[in-house]
């Protein structure tokens, strides 16, 4: 038997309403975002998807990402044998510089291709499950406080104990009386984490974050901008809550910098800045080694993404904080999947069936996306 080999890729440039205004340090979101979708089809027929979502203020565009998978990665994905996949991330990172969300959408497919096609998850194929749920974190980061303790009064008796708070963009004082009406409202029973995506200058930090402090958050997300890591190791050694790096912590080589100046205690772990599952898997190892636990954090990702970060986490012990997956169930007025991944009492299930464990189609694509471009 020949070698199943791919024969064909399409890319889609999508824009997804969403159904809340997201404000939060480093940039604000409200009404739509754009999303890639990338369909792989194989010698025998199986098809399989992946996605990329980048955000302008964060990791690149999708217009990038487009022209990245469209002109510079398909001549590479045409003819890729499927069971070789270490072999074209290792290509594909010799003809194209960054680009991580493109090179990570092509890994997905090819796993949910090797998946479908030898009946295992794409979990198994990483190591196999380590948990068979997650607990989900929802963000607080509507301009509106009082719409987000309207959420967060359904959701607690749901089941969902996790809440991340956006701060820094309001004032200082609105962020302390947030936190505090939080902890009022609902004790010790949540965990409150808080993220102020780059939000504070060193200068004058520490007065604030000790304010927070007393709010006994689980950890305080970057709260700084990403080069400054000696402001970070400083408040690390002063505070008695963890610091996690989000924005500092890319990949490897910038996670060996977090590790040697002890610039924090955790990482956010995303597909997307780590550029495939392979290398987020590298880069826990790293973490590991370390002793830092890991946060599977997201961009603004649909399903397909979401269905990876799953696979992922599930076959990667040192990710123990939990997952910030709720756009499809919480944001995107609509997904691309045919049937949502299931969260139960404040927990991502991860799916059952091989591959990315989801059903996309074609059908299911035009029907739910507004689909700008293809290719
Ligand atoms: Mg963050």
């Amino acid at each position: 038997m020949s070698a199943e080999t791919i024969e064909r890729i399409r890319v889609f440039l999508i824009e997804s309403p969403i159904k809340m205004q997201r404000q939060q340090g480093v940039g604000d979101v409200k009404g739509t975002v754009k999303r890639v979708l990338l369909e792989l089809t194989s010698s025998s027929g199986i098809v399989g998807w992946g996605e990329a979502a980048p955000w302008e203020v964060f990791t690149g565009t999708a217009e990038a990402a487009v022209a990245a998978l469209d002109i510079y990665l398909r001549p590479l994905v045409i003819g890729a044998r499927v069971d070789r996949i270490r072999a074209l991330t290792l290509q594909m990172k010799k003809a194209l510089v960054g680009h991580g969300e493109a090179k990570l959408a092509i890994e997905t497919a090819m796993f949910d291709i090797l998946g479908q096609a030898s009946g295992l998850s794409i979990a198994t194929l990483l190591g196999g499950r380590v948990r068979d749920t997650i607990p989900l974190s929802f963000s607080i980061a509507d301009p509106d406080f009082a719409a987000d303790m309207r959420r967060m009064e359904e959701m607690v008796p749901k089941g969902n104990r996790i809440f991340k708070v956006k701060t820094g963009v309001k004032s200082h004082e609105e962020d302390v009386a947030h936190l505090e009406a939080m902890r009022n409202a609902f004790g010790d029973t949540i965990d409150l984490r808080i993220d102020y995506n780059q939000a504070l200058q060193p200068f004058g930090a520490i007065k604030k974050l000790r304010d927070v402090d007393q709010f006994k958050p689980t950890f305080i997300e970057q709260p700084v901008p990403r080069d400054c890591l000696t402001a970070m190791a400083s408040f690390a050694a002063d505070l008695d809550t963890p610091i996690l790096a989000d924005e500092s912590c890319f990949d490897m080589r910038d996670l060996q910098e977090v590790i040697r100046l002890q610039a924090a205690d955790a990482i956010s772990v995303k597909l997307m800045k780590a550029g495939g599952m392979l290398n987020a898997q590298a880069l826990m190892a790293l973490a590991d080694l370390a002793s830092l636990p890991g946060y599977g954090g997201t961009l603004y990702e649909g399903g397909i993404a979401l269905a990876a970060g799953t696979q992922f986490i599930a076959a990667t012990p040192g990710i123990s904080l939990g997952c910030e997956f709720y756009m499809p169930h919480h944001v995107l007025t609509e997904d691309v999947l045919e049937e949502k991944i299931a969260n139960r009492n404040g927990e991502v299930v991860v799916p059952d069936g091989p591959g990315l464990g989801i059903r996309v189609s074609e059908r299911s694509l035009r029907a739910n996306a507004r689909i700008l471009a293809e290719r």
